[in-house]
């Protein structure tokens, strides 16, 4: 069985709004509130003085709000991205928080995983580099018929053994490019 018998599932074109479903919405809130907030003490709970520019004051907000807000932003997208790369959330996002001035941030995007796919025949976990389930042995990449190593699509032969990949038929190479 492999990946390209069951047709065209998980379609590439779909990415970028999964992107954008990755920000949940307790994290939107957040960062409203805390624009809002920022806004709040800057121009009611600060003291004004005799002499202090307003345009100071207003641009002191809104660059304190909208860094805050991204933040909240940012916190709610590790939050869900840890989970789709089988990382620690608890580890992760107290990271996020401690560490100050987005450093636990960038130490994330440093070190994060490869994002875990499914396997479309059972449902295992698997890592972008797999060419077969661990489970039941579902094809998720093109492989070479002779030694078995990962080939692109559009290969003619194997680039590791010379093999011609024509020999194997799918799923070594899309029906659509063989002859
Ligand atoms: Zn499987
Ligand atoms: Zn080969």
């Amino acid at each position: 069985m492999s990946i390209w018998s069951l047709g065209r599932q998980g379609d590439p074109t779909s990415r970028g709004d999964d992107e954008l479903r990755m920000i949940p919405q307790w994290s939107i809130v957040l960062a409203i509130v805390l624009f809002v907030a920022m806004q709040y003490v800057f121009h009611v709970v600060m003291p004004h003085h005799k002499h202090e520019l307003l345009p100071l004051r207003l641009m002191m907000s809104y660059a304190w709000g909208t860094l805050l807000a991204s933040y909240a932003l940012l916190l709610g997208y590790v939050s869900r991205d840890v989970k789709r790369r089988g990382m620690s959330p608890g580890l992760w996002m107290l990271m996020c928080v401690v560490l100050p001035g987005g450093i636990g941030a960038v130490v994330y995007f440093l070190l994060r995983q490869p994002v875990l796919s499914k396997c479309p025949n059972c449902a295992t976990s698997i890592a972008a580099t797999y060419h077969y389930c661990p489970q039941c042995q579902f094809q998720m990449a093109p492989v070479c018929g002779t030694c078995h190593r990962g080939v692109k699509i559009t290969d003619v032969y194997c680039t590791q053994c010379g093999h011609d990949l024509a020999q194997d038929g799918a799923p070594a190479r899309l029906r659509s490019y063989s002859d």
